[in-house]
């Protein structure tokens, strides 16, 4: 994981593989097509977008971070370390703060059918503090151990919005079982965010983003059809299309874009530094107890005091329980001045733009999941941040504001 400012990033990284948690952005606007685009809506009342002052020179970060992806989906299962039940709750690939709620549910519920008040979570990240939440709520008392602490997490450099089949498992390991789990954990979490919008700083708040294409034909599809790699799983649509509002399609002339197609849908964002302070201050209102500490082996695990512990190192379970079905999935943000009257996201030729409050977010996502696949390198890569943000800009040039 690493975090630089634009002087310090590195220039001319091998421009490579797979997307973030983008990916997400666009499976929700392709679980929602309505068909293809009409000269008709041409006559709806105009569309004006705030202008976004999309500019190079208004980076103020470029981060990178690896998604912790296992092609069968997070590990949930309980093991035995010597006299402890490890509960286990990583690998959610990009769909981590997505599914937290649900996914944590289903680990404390783990971990309280032991009988022990006294549970210990490994893990500060979108799993560790849901879990310590959930097992609060649950009853127990909690002591959360971790080696780093928001913001200098894995977590607190994601994208930020509600994606909750973004690279979570390989297409042949969703089993009928395996998604009746993951649909009950994605509405869980969905509904639990809904209790978290409209308070104070915006943890959570809805948003509108627009896929835009210079090409009316099916201008939202992802990936090859003849890709012979195996096939990330696409789920939302199939399992979760009541969850998502129904596109709206403005064609040339009928918004502030120029003459390109926009289809419009509506999606959960996560402004994380807000949202994750809130979930530290709630758990140690809780009177959960936080503490810095480093595991270099399962057997360390057996030095604490709690007997029941819930895993959630994500990506560190890689190093910490070798396993290596964990696998880094690069993603690079480059983040720029806030801009209050932005409101709405965009996806424009394999780049999205996310409005965060705190530091909107650009991002090359790919033409597919496989974008950043394998590649564990966190080195900032500065050419493809600015390659995020003037793909957005060329939407802005040559197209009057409000014109
Ligand atoms: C670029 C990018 C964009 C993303 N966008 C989204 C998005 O928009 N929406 C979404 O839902 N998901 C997104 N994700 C995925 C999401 O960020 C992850 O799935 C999620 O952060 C995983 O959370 P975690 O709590 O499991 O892990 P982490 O955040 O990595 O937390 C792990 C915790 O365990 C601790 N730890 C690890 N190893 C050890 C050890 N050996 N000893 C002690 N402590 C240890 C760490 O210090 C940390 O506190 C994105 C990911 C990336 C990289």
């Amino acid at each position: 994981m690493t975090t630089v400012t634009p002087g310090e990033a590195r220039f001319g990284r091998r421009r490579l593989l797979a997307g973030a948690g983008a990916a997400l952005l666009v499976g929700a606007l392709d679980g929602c097509s309505v068909g293809g685009f009409d000269r008709r809506t041409a006559a709806a009342p105009r569309l004006q977008l705030a202008p976004l002052r999309a500019a190079t020179d208004r980076i103020t970060q470029i981060t990178v971070c690896t998604r912790p992806f296992r092609a069968q989906g997070p590990r949930l299962d309980v093991e035995r370390i010597g006299q402890k039940t490890v509960v286990h709750n990583y690998g959610h690939g990009g769909s981590g703060w997505s599914l937290s709620w649900g996914s944590s549910s289903i680990a404390v519920e783990n971990a309280m059918r032991s009988g022990e008040r006294d549970v210990a979570v490994i893990g500060c990240g979108a799993l560790g503090l849901t879990s310590g939440l959930l097992l609060q709520r649950a009853g127990a008392r909690v002591t959360i151990y971790a080696k780093d602490l928001p913001p200098n997490v894995r977590s607190s450099l994601a994208t930020g919005v509600w994606t909750p089949d973004s690279r979570i498992c390989l297409e042949d390991s969703a089993t009928p079982e395996f998604k009746q789990r993951w649909a009950a954990m994605a509405r869980r979490s969905f509904q639990t965010y809904q209790t978290l919008l409209g308070l104070p700083g915006n943890p959570v708040e809805f948003i509108d983003t627009y896929f835009v294409s210079d090409d009316p034909a099916s201008p939202h599809r992802r990936g090859q059809a003849d890709d012979p790699r195996p096939k990330f799983a696409g789920l939302q649509r199939e399992l979760l299309a009541d969850l998502i509002p129904r596109a709206e399609e403005f064609a040339p002339g009928s918004h502030s874009l120029g003459e390109r197609y926009l289809r419009r849908n509506t999606q959960m964002m996560f402004n994380i530094s807000a949202y994750s302070r809130l979930l530290v201050a709630d758990f140690l209102a809780n009177g959960g107890k936080i503490q810095i500490a480093e595991f270099h082996a399962p057997a360390d695990l057996t030095t604490l005091r709690e007997n029941v512990l819930i895993n959630a190192t994500g990506f560190g379970a890689r190093a910490l329980f070798g396993d290596e079905s964990v696998v880094p999935v690069r993603g690079q943000l480059a983040r720029m001045i806030p801009q209050p009257d932005i409101n709405y996201g965009l996806i424009y030729k394999d780049v999205a733009f996310v409005p965060r409050r705190d530091g909107m977010v650009f991002q090359v996502i790919g033409a597919d999941d496989y974008y950043g696949y394998d590649d564990p390198t966190t080195v900032p890569d500065r050419t493809e941040a600015e390659l995020a943000v003037n793909t957005i800009a060329g939407l802005y040039n040559g197209t009057q504001p409000g014109a």
